[in-house]
C-alpha cells in the first residue's frame, strides 16, 4: 500500500522519520495485525520511504507471511531492540503523541538522538478516515452479522430469562457462524435497566410489556459493526413507546441529511433538537456517534464540536438516545457510510 500521506507529512514538518505504535495503524499500513502487550511493536518510516518493523522475534515469520516487504527487526525478550540497529539520528520525529508512553519516548530520543518531536496522530487518523471500497465491503459484511446477531438475541426473549442468558445465547450463535470477536462488550438491557447508557448486563429477569435494548457489534476480517436496537417485549408503556418514537425519528431524520458536503455538526443537531423539542434535551446525555473501521470508536467524533464536513467513504455511527431513570432507555444505532451523492445504511435490522 502506498502512503504518500506519511511521505508529504515528513516532508512538511522537516522531519526525519515517523514511529508508529498503535497496532490497528502498523495493521493498517502493513497487513500485520499483533497484539504486543506490553512488548515494544513499532514500524518506523523515514523520509526516504524505507520502512522498519520493530516486533518480537518469535513474530517475525508471522510479519512476513502477513506480506509485509520492509526491514523487520526481531528481538529477544532478553535484548533491546535498539542494540540491534545500526546507530542512526533522527534529529526531527514524529510520533503518535496519543499512544507512545513517556517511558518509551524517553527510550527513543536516546536511541536515536531526537531534538525535536511532532505529532503524526492526525495524519493516520485522516488516512484511515476515509474508506476504500473493499474496507466498505467488509464494514457490510461486519453489519450483516450485527444484524444476525440482534435476531438470536430477539429469538431469546422470553418471560423469566436474564440478560446474561440472552448476551451468552448471541455469542454462542456468533461463533457458530465464525465469528471469533465482537467488537465490544456485548450489551442486553432489560426496561428500566436500559436507563443507563453503559449498564452492564446481569441477572436482571425479562418481564412482559417491556423494551429490551441490544447494544453489540462483531469484528469481521479486522472491521467492526456497532448497533443497538430496542425491541419491544409485549406491549411497553405509552410513555415508553413515546420516548422510543422520538429517539427512532431523531435517527432517521439525522442519518437522512448524511451526504457529502452537509457539516457533520449538524446530523448531531438535528437528532438533538427532535429529542430537545420533545422534552428530553436533558436525557440524551453523549454525542450522536462515531467513525467505525478497524477500531469500534475511531475518527470522526459525530458531535456539535466537530466543524468538518462529511466526505465519501467516511463509515460511522448515529446513534440518539433517551435515557429517563426508572422509566425506559431507548436507544437506536445504525451503521452508515457517505457515498459520493448520499449515504447508504449499513445495518438492516427493523427499527
Ligand atoms: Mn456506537
Ligand atoms: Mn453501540
Amino acid at each position: 500500500m502506498e502512503h504518500n500521506e506519511i511521505a508529504t507529512f515528513l516532508k512538511d514538518k522537516d522531519a526525519d522519520a515517523a514511529w508508529i505504535t498503535t497496532p490497528l495503524n502498523i495493521f493498517y499500513l502493513t497487513g500485520y495485525l499483533s497484539e504486543p502487550h506490553e512488548r515494544l511493536f513499532s514500524l518506523l518510516v523515514t523520509k526516504d520511504g524505507e520502512e522498519t518493523l520493530f516486533c518480537p522475534k518469535m513474530e517475525v515469520e508471522e510479519a512476513k507471511n502477513a506480506g509485509f516487504t520492509g526491514n523487520i527487526v526481531g528481538y529477544l525478550d532478553t535484548e533491546s531492540p535498539f542494540d540491534l540497529i545500526e546507530q542512526q539520528s533522527y534529529k526531527t520525529f514524529a510520533i503518535e503523541s496519543e499512544h507512545l508512553s513517556v517511558k518509551r519516548l524517553r527510550e527513543i530520543e536516546k536511541a536515536f538522538n531526537v531534538e525535536t518531536i511532532v505529532d503524526i496522530d492526525q495524519v493516520l487518523k485522516d488516512i484511515r478516515n476515509v474508506k476504500t471500497n473493499d474496507e466498505i465491503e467488509l464494514l457490510q459484511e461486519a453489519a450483516k452479522y450485527a444484524d444476525l446477531a440482534i435476531q438470536a438475541g430477539v429469538d431469546k426473549l422470553e418471560v423469566g430469562v436474564s440478560e446474561i442468558e440472552v448476551l451468552n445465547h448471541i455469542e454462542t450463535t456468533m461463533k457458530q457462524h465464525g465469528i471469533s470477536k465482537m467488537s465490544f462488550d456485548t450489551m442486553v438491557l432489560f426496561g428500566d435497566h436500559a436507563a443507563a447508557p453503559h449498564g452492564t448486563p446481569g441477572e436482571r429477569t425479562l418481564k412482559e410489556n417491556e423494551y429490551v435494548l441490544f447494544d453489540l457489534g462483531v469484528i469481521y476480517k479486522g472491521y467492526c459493526s456497532d448497533i443497538t436496537r430496542t425491541v419491544p417485549f409485549g406491549t411497553p408503556s405509552d410513555k415508553a413507546q413515546e420516548i422510543y418514537n422520538v429517539v427512532l425519528d431523531a435517527n432517521n431524520q439525522a442519518i437522512e441529511m448524511i451526504k457529502p458536503g452537509a457539516k457533520i455538526a449538524d446530523c448531531d443537531k438535528v437528532a438533538r433538537d427532535i429529542i430537545s423539542n420533545a422534552g428530553y434535551g436533558e436525557y440524551f446525555p453523549h454525542r450522536l456517534g462515531h467513525g467505525l473501521g478497524l477500531s469500534v470508536h475511531e475518527f470522526p467524533d459525530i458531535s456539535s464540536a466537530n466543524t468538518d464536513e462529511f466526505k465519501p467513504g467516511m463509515v460511522l455511527t448515529v446513534e440518539p438516545g433517551i435515557y429517563v431513570p426508572g422509566v425506559a432507555g431507548v436507544r437506536i444505532e445504525d451503521d452508515i457510510v457517505v457515498t459520493e451523492d448520499g449515504h447508504r445504511i449499513l445495518t438492516g435490522y427493523q427499527k
